[in-house]
């Protein structure tokens, strides 16, 4: 099959590439995991996006997962043109941020205060400040294989080791920064007791996303959760869910509904601005009482509860809130995956689907994965041939094996049909190389 022409994508990033580092304002942009140069977006509507050149795909990378409602929303562009005409930024508060907050705090038993940022980061940034602030501790224990953001703090990976000081992962961050986050594996007890008794007493926070989705789909055992909760609370640790990609995609509660579990802390953004930037941290009254400018430790932000992001957040979640939304989401992708498995099965292709509620992961492999270290990066030349298929038959997937795919709410049975064709091609392709 011949490649989709990507003539003006093309050339637009030959100008992008004189403007930006690599072309972009965020690196996984760039395409440089797979072939070709990176599709310029021009528009998006429900489950499709057009690029430059008028090709159309059906998209499965929804802005790396915010748009759970597909592109375009009516009931979220009506909103936010409404609240516009009324002005873009006050540095005041407004009525919208309580109705926004009104709206998660009385469907979510996590949280019973909260703070609104401008972006994941900056809510996971701010919520470790307040662990070390709550707890006057400074360690915090991350895992390998989960992304926090890019703040200097998180980002470190695991030297080598059981429990190690982490290493930096980015140029630019300081070793002493390194040396205060402790990198472990996932699903390994004996690691995170290893690293309490080894920094006893000084472990503000262990910090991991709610189910593991930014490596791969990493969906960590119960009891393992239960395990890292109860360790915690023994040592007087702060627990934080990181539910940046999980909060309000597995459910309304995230993934700590999804397994029962209490943290101490939690992290939202991505799908809580239905779009636009918006993230947000939350806790219990106790522990956000030390908040800024409650308690002593420091947090702001300049268009923090944004009136026109807060107008999109409204009205996405007010469509999440309603009954019977997360059941028929998760039922349609959990019937698309199991016709995908069942192809692979037949046909006895070394692939296996990792999914959990609208996410969905491929993994050329056979084994389980639940840890970074179990990812094998050879596998990711699979994944780079099935992109470039999946591309030409009108199939966008994040440009990356180790990103996950989303399912929205906008996907019909049209789009999912066309898209399970479209992938038994592709996969039939990459197998018979
Ligand atoms: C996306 C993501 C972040 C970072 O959020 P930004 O809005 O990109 O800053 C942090 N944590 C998790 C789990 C994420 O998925």
């Amino acid at each position: 099959m011949q490649d989709i022409s990507r003539a003006k994508s093309a050339e637009l990033y030959e100008k992008s590439k004189t403007y930006f580092p690599g072309g972009v304002n965020s690196p996984v942009r760039a395409f440089k995991s797979v072939y070709g140069t990176p599709l310029f977006i021009q528009k998006g509507d429900g489950p499709y996006i057009w690029d430059a050149d008028g090709n159309q795909f059906i998209d499965f990378c929804a802005s790396w997962g915010p748009l759970i409602l597909g592109h375009n929303n009516a009931k979220i562009r009506e909103k936010v043109t409404e609240v516009m005409q009324n002005g873009m930024s006050f540095g005041a508060p407004t009525a919208l941020e309580n109705e926004l907050a009104e709206l998660i705090i009385k469907n979510n038993r996590f949280v019973e205060k909260i703070r609104f940022t401008s972006s994941g980061t900056e809510a996971v940034m701010s919520a470790i400040r307040l662990a070390r602030g709550y707890t006057g501790k400074n360690k915090i224990i991350k895992f390998e294989g989960c992304y926090h953001g890019h703040s200097d703090s998180l980002l470190v990976k695991a030297g080598s080791g059981l429990v190690t000081f982490g290493e930096t992962s980015s140029a630019g961050v300081p070793k002493a920064f390194a040396d205060e986050t402790i990198v472990i594996a996932l699903n390994d007890k004996q690691a995170i007791t290893e690293a309490f008794a080894q920094f006893k007493g000084d472990v503000a926070a262990v910090i991991i996303e709610g189910i593991p989705a930014n490596n791969g789909l990493l969906i960590q055992d119960k009891d393992y959760v239960e395990f890292l909760s109860e360790t915690c609370t023994a040592n007087g640790a702060l627990l934080i869910f990181d539910e940046v990609i999980t909060g309000f995609r597995v459910g309304f509660e995230g993934a700590a509904a999804y397994y029962g579990i209490k943290p101490d802390i939690v992290t939202y953004g991505k799908i809580i601005g239905g779009g636009l930037p918006v993230g947000m941290y939350g806790a219990s009254n106790e522990i956000m009482a030390h908040i800024s400018p409650d308690g002593g430790v420091y947090q702001a932000g300049t268009l923090s509860g944004n009136p026109v992001a807060m107008a999109a957040g409204i009205a996405a979640l007010t469509i999440l809130s309603s009954e019977g939304f997360y059941e028929a989401l998760n039922a349609k992708t959990e019937a698309f995956v199991n016709d995908l498995k069942s192809y692979i099965a037949e046909k006895g292709y070394e692939l296996k689907i990792f999914t959990v509620g609208s996410i969905f992961w491929f993994a050329f492999t056979t084994k389980d994965i639940k840890t970074a270290e179990d990812i094998d990066p050879t596998s990711m030349e699979k994944f780079k041939i099935m992109h470039r298929e999946l591309l030409n038959r009108g199939i966008y997937f994040g440009p990356s094996g180790y990103e996950v795919g989303f399912v929205s709410a906008s996907h019909t049975k049209v789009e999912l049909e066309k898209a399970k064709s479209a992938i038994f091609e592709a996969l039939d392709i990459v197998f018979a190389n």
